[in-house]
């Protein structure tokens, strides 16, 4: 089947890129010195199975076509291109982080470049193909399935080594969405473990719009979502790293924030005196709070009924009969 064969190459790549990083004199002066400068130890550089593409052209894919593995399948990965009409290897000299699928299955990988990089792209992820959907996977979720389980919440960041610095620190609930806005099956994906989560987004704009983008949805998939803005300029990775894993427990304890109203605050500030857009507000409000299930959460609904018209200054029954309104 097409499918195995495409995880029996994964698996190859993931093993020969282990061991290219662990073994071999580039792989240690280059990638493990790399991922050792950003703090990694060699527990989690083992756990999270990193490895190293050497900075050849075809190391990687003349192994593999002795190995016997075919190169149409080596090109579906991903892993191998055709550059002037001969194979070669696409991540070379880049370090390599293995995306798993909930089994620890590997479905692909996440490739970053080493040093300056204004010409090439940052990271290479591996194209979609019969195994591999990007919007149907979290990063991490393999690592984190237990601990989201056991601690009934689910912590959301947006990279790799977001995730793999807050293990390290013993946080362990934490999967990436890896760049991407977020989507409904990924949402489902974190229903399965726990209905409690908490998006941990870069202070940017970018990641405050990020983030909001995925509130309805969530809510609408009957998630309880709470929001930690990470300082500008930093993002969970290096936060952790700076400020130790005692203290960032403390900093997420302290400023998790509610996110309909994390959202009617940032609105609010935009709207000012408009009365117009104060209106348009109001409603996307109720109607944020009208997917609530009402049945499953209906005290939960009436208080966010309490507090956000406090918030925008209009009767409660008003706001009742508005949300109820966009209950279907
Ligand atoms: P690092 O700390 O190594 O710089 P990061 O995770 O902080 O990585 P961000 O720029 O914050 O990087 O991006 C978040 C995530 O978005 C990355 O982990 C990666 O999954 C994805 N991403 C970033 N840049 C690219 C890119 N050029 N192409 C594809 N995906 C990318
Ligand atoms: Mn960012
Ligand atoms: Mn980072
Ligand atoms: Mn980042």
């Amino acid at each position: 089947l097409l499918a195995d064969s495409l995880y029996i190459i994964n698996n190859f790549a993931r093993d020969y890129f282990q061991e290219t990083l662990t073994n071999s004199e580039e792989g240690q002066n280059i990638g493990l010195s790399y991922f050792e400068e950003r703090g990694f130890t060699a527990e989690t550089i083992q756990k999270f199975q990193l490895g190293y593409c050497l900075n050849t052209r075809d190391a990687f894919v003349n192994t593999a076509i002795q190995k016997g593995y075919s190169l149409e399948y080596l090109q579906k990965t991903g892993l191998v291109t055709i550059r002037n009409e001969q194979p070669a290897d696409n991540y070379r000299g880049r370090v390599i982080f293995p995306i798993h699928n909930q089994s620890g299955k590997v479905l692909g990988f996440g490739a970053r470049i080493l040093g300056k990089h204004d010409k090439a792209p940052k990271y290479i992820n591996s194209p979609e193909n019969e195994i591999y959907f990007k919007s149907k996977v979290l990063y991490g979720t393999y690592f984190a399935r237990h601990a989201i389980d056991k601690l009934d919440e689910c912590l959301l960041v947006e990279g790799y080594t977001d995730v793999i610095s807050l293990h390290q620190a013993g946080i362990e609930n934490v999967v990436a969405s890896s760049g991407t806005s977020l989507t409904q099956d990924q949402l489902r994906l974190i229903r399965k473990y726990t209905n409690n989560l908490t998006i941990l987004y870069d202070g940017d704009n970018a990641g405050v719009k990020a983030a909001l983008r995925g509130l309805d949805m969530a809510v609408e998939e009957g998630l309880n979502v709470k929001l930690v803005l990470i300082p500008d300029k930093e993002d969970p990775d290096s936060y952790v790293q700076k400020i130790g894993a005692e203290a960032f427990r403390e900093f997420i304890a302290q400023n998790k924030q509610d996110f309909i109203l994390f959202k009617l605050h940032t609105s609010l500030k935009d709207v000012g005196n408009d009365t117009q857009r104060k209106s348009q507000l109001v409603n996307e409000i109720a109607e944020t709070i009208a997917k609530i299930d009402k049945v499953e959460d209906f005290t939960k609904q009436q208080d966010y009924i309490r507090q956000c018209s406090t918030l925008l200054n209009i009767d409660e029954t008003a706001m009742v009969q508005l949300v109820n309104r966009f209950i279907r």
